[in-house]
């Protein structure tokens, strides 16, 4: 049974990658049927953490300050399960949605501490989810080489086509532009990219 946590996490890795979320994006992603996301995003609603917007939804204020720190939290228990856990890269994310839950308040400030204080998930996203990092989307990158910055939408399908051709953070890849997707060599491989997908993939030279 996904929870509160599961939901606004989600809608913050839509509004993060993409500018927008919509109930479909998030029943794509949960796996999950839409009246139950439907129902779901009701509860959210009344609790007065989301808003919508036509079929946008957005965070209230509070909801955002929630959602905060429920990114910082997840994004610390992903470098707990792969430095400590060796959960591999393209898992962990999905491995500590129970794990995060554990890790509120003092626990979770002191297992930041005892991490070294990271600057990043695994996937190069930011601890402190409001910091801009300096980056470039791949869809606005010409053709060339370039470093991984970061992966913001953390999916399990994607995850593990950037792992195979070892497009990680902080690995040189080439781009290559077409005009439906995108070419991108990696270490170890090339895989191609749609459009809407690569806005998730950041860069810096
Ligand atoms: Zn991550």
């Amino acid at each position: 049974m996904l929870n509160r946590e599961d939901y606004m996490l989600v809608i913050w890795e839509y509004l993060e990658a993409f500018d927008k979320v919509q109930e479909k994006d998030i029943s794509n992603r949960l796996h999950i049927s839409p009246p139950t996301v439907y129902e779901y995003l009701l509860k959210l609603q009344e609790e007065g953490i989301i808003s919508r917007n036509g079929r946008n939804i957005e965070f209230t204020p509070s909801g955002r300050n929630f959602a905060l720190k429920l990114i910082r939290m997840h994004r610390i228990s992903e470098v707990f399960a792969y430095k400590f856990l060796e959960i591999p890269w393209e898992d962990v994310h999905v491995s500590v949605m129970e794990l995060e839950h554990l890790f509120s308040g003092s626990k979770g400030e002191a297992l930041y501490k005892n991490l070294g204080r990271p600057e990043t998930c695994p996937h190069g996203n930011p601890i402190d989810p409001e910091y801009r990092i300096k980056e470039i989307p791949l869809p606005f990158a010409d053709d060339g080489h370039y470093h991984v910055r970061r992966v913001s939408f953390e999916e399990i399908g994607l995850l593990k086509k950037l792992a195979s051709i070892g497009a990680i953070p902080d690995q040189e890849v080439y781009v290559i532009k077409d005009a439906d997707d995108i070419e991108l060599t990696g270490p170890n491989g090339t895989m191609k990219i749609e459009f809407p997908v690569a806005m998730s993939l950041r860069l810096y030279l």
